[in-house]
């Protein structure tokens, strides 16, 4: 629909904990939904939770499940698992302030819209049922695996690692379906007796659901290329004989010491262990901005700590040129050169490391200008912040969050130097220290404070 953007980003496993290259392929999403709002669309965005049959190593039913290992490994449920680490995840989303997607959509509760797709796979022909689960045939789908990639990634890796399931007419079909196994936590029944769906198929039956056969957007990981997103075009344009989606957007990977940074690989960093360095996790936002989702990011504490620093002097100013400006910021001006380099970038598949460009320069202009271009270059901050992100209108507002007893005080102390009572200005400058640890400059612009954090309350 013209200006609308309907997206679907597939959602976590929720069987431990996100790590921040999870994290980094989510600030990736939210992205690209805040530019699309800031050029005013409408957004409709999905996010699915695997709660269910992620299966460890080859889609197939010889592997294990993820959530099942887990859950047995620390003896809960599957359910109470994946409650605990979905929760924590929307916790470490909103300190990244990425937003709320409209609808989040457990895997578990969606059962039924699987099954009817691959009842439909069955009737066209696509799938075929089998002792262990119900497989979808890749013969029937031309092309199928190079619709994202180069070349069939599972010829590729022929005969590589992967045992055959007899059960298969084709070693590089894919489970829709699994029967039910001796000591399953899972299982829900099915027209092929108990069993759980496989993982691909969730996301084609959740996406379809809440936005249609045919839809603008769907992203993840450049891991999910082969096999899962290959597997959800297959399936969904062979059940309904439409294009799927039309545009994907895949995060490269954030990588540290030259790897992929991974949760089956042990050596993972969550957002807590920056936090615990004494990082905030605006400025893990701020590092991840700095890139492009088409390069990915190479984590290093260093990098972090540029991005806290840059981070800190940003807000600083922002402190500042806010009470210079007394608390208020210009409209933007749509003919700004640096608001137009800004929509550019971004406009520019996102290129958010070259819009920041033009922030740094309203940065510098929130530092040097007179009252006027700190105005306008706050109004300017605040406007590119609706894609960045980063909280600055909260940092300008908090900057002046006073006690009601303070705020007296000052306005006191400014009518006490205009009428050049200064033994007054000096005694209110003393109280103002001494009782709310407010340190008070005058400058050419008036007067303007600053916390002093050895001090006061
Ligand atoms: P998972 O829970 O494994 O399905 O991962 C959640 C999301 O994070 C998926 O979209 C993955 O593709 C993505 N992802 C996993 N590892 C990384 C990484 N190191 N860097 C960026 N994205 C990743
Ligand atoms: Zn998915």
């Amino acid at each position: 629909m013209p200006g609308e953007l309907r997206v679907y980003n597939c959602g976590p496993t929720v069987y431990d904990y996100q790590h921040i290259g999870n994290l980094y392929s989510y600030i990736t999403a939210d992205v690209v939904r805040r530019t699309f709002e800031y050029f005013g669309y409408r957004v409709t965005q999905v996010m699915n939770i695997t709660d269910v049959g992620h299966l460890v190593g080859d889609a197939d039913v010889a592997a294990e499940d993820k959530m099942a290992v887990t859950a047995r490994r620390e003896s809960v449920d599957p359910l109470v698992l994946a409650e605990r680490y979905t929760k924590q995840f929307f916790v470490d989303r909103h300190k990244l302030n990425i937003l709320d997607p409209g609808v989040v959509s457990k895997a578990t509760e969606h059962i039924p819209e699987m099954i009817a797709l691959i009842e439909r796979l069955l009737a066209n022909g696509n799938a075929y049922v089998a002792p262990d689960g119900v497989y979808f045939d890749i013969t029937t789908f031309p092309g199928y695996g190079t619709r994202l990639n180069a070349e069939p990634p599972h010829e590729r890796e022929a005969g590589a690692r992967v045992e055959v399931n007899p059960n298969k007419r084709n070693a590089a079909d894919f489970a829709l379906w699994r029967a039910a196994k001796p000591g399953d936590l899972q299982k829900w029944p099915s027209p092929w007796g108990e069993g759980n769906p496989g993982w691909h198929i969730e996301c084609s039956a959740m996406s379809m659901k809440y936005l249609g056969e045919t839809f603008d957007m769907h992203s993840g990981g450049e891991d999910h290329l082969f096999p899962h997103h290959e597997c959800e075009i297959a399936q969904s344009e062979a059940a309904t004989g439409r294009p799927f989606v039309r545009y994907w957007v895949h995060t490269r990977f954030l990588r540290m010491d030259s790897a992929k940074m991974a949760k089956s690989a042990g050596a993972f960093l969550r957002l807590s262990d920056i936090e615990e360095r004494g990082y905030d996790p605006l400025a893990f936002r701020l590092l991840a901005l700095g890139t492009s989702y088409r390069k990915g990011l190479d984590f290093t504490w260093e990098a972090l700590g540029s991005a806290q620093t840059r981070l800190d002097k940003w807000r600083g100013v922002i402190a500042e040129a806010w009470q210079a400006a007394g608390g208020v910021a210009a409209a933007v001006s749509e003919t700004d050169p640096n608001r137009t380099a800004f929509a550019e970038a971004v406009a520019d598949d996102f290129n958010l490391a070259a819009a920041l460009a033009p922030a740094e320069a309203a940065v510098g202009h929130a530092t040097t200008g007179d009252v006027e271009t700190k105005r306008r270059a706050l109004g300017l901050l605040f406007d590119m912040d609706r894609v960045l992100g980063l909280s600055l209108r909260s940092t300008a507002i908090a900057s002046t969050s006073l006690p009601a007893e303070a705020r007296v005080l000052l306005e006191e102390r400014a009518r006490a130097r205009e009428r050049k009572d200064f033994e007054r200005s000096d005694a209110l400058r003393d109280e103002l220290l001494r009782r709310f640890g407010i340190r008070v400059k005058d400058t050419k612009d008036g007067q303007r404070w600053e916390r002093d954090d050895r001090k006061g309350a």
